[in-house]
């Protein structure tokens, strides 16, 4: 068994980070968290709306990546994990920089000093090496990826990524769905929160 795992908005929870930011740059003026996807909506829909959401992403996923929350149950997975010494491995689609980002915030690094400081690659705690770390600069990159290391379950937030007509064989797909945004649940299989991702696949 390995287990291959997404990064972004997988691992890594944006809401807060988002709704933060949006709110400093004046696209929406809502006191409460929305998710990314709300907030994606929203932005997209305004005048220059996708330039906007373009570098709003930028600064989210890069200068503003320490706001992001480890998802709820995410750490207990990687423990059972490594209690049954089930290999993990994180594939991420991710480039080096945003293609709107001013400060030129290395993604990469951030994401990885991130993990760093969520006690990722500490052995007493969630157990993962940085070498099981990867990250492709495009999804066909990703797929890839998730093929030479022969992945036997990947997990990610994207359903259009575990559709892809690249997508491995003999890979169980796992959609991780917390806002239930799926379209369908044909060609994978579909949780909305990392406790059903490890009830599912250990069965506990
Ligand atoms: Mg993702």
């Amino acid at each position: 068994m390995l287990i291959g795992i997404d990064f972004d908005n997988t691992l890594a929870c944006y809401d807060q980070a988002f709704t933060v930011a949006a709110r400093a740059r004046g696209l929406i003026s809502d006191e409460n968290t929305l998710s990314k996807f709300e907030i994606r909506n929203r932005v997209q829909t305004l005048k220059n709306g996708e330039a906007e959401w373009r570098a709003l992403q930028g600064e989210v996923y890069g200068k503003r990546i320490e706001e992001a929350k480890l998802m709820p149950g995410a750490a207990d997975f990687f423990l059972a994990c490594k209690e049954r010494r089930v290999r993990v491995v994180i594939v991420s689609h991710k480039t080096k920089f945003g293609h709107f980002d001013p400060d030129r915030v290395n993604l990469r690094d951030a994401a990885v000093a991130w993990m760093r400081a969520q006690n990722f690659f500490d052995k007493k705690l969630l157990g993962v090496s940085v070498r099981n770390v990867f990250f492709e600069g495009t999804r066909a990159g990703k797929l890839g990826r998730i093929k030479a290391l022969g992945c036997s379950h990947f997990i990610d937030d994207l359903e259009e990524v575990l559709l892809e007509p690249g997508f491995p064989n003999n890979v169980v797909r796992i959609l991780f769905d917390p806002d239930g945004r799926a379209a369908n649940d044909r060609g994978f299989e579909r949780y909305s929160d990392w406790k059903s991702i490890e009830h599912a696949i250990f069965a506990t």
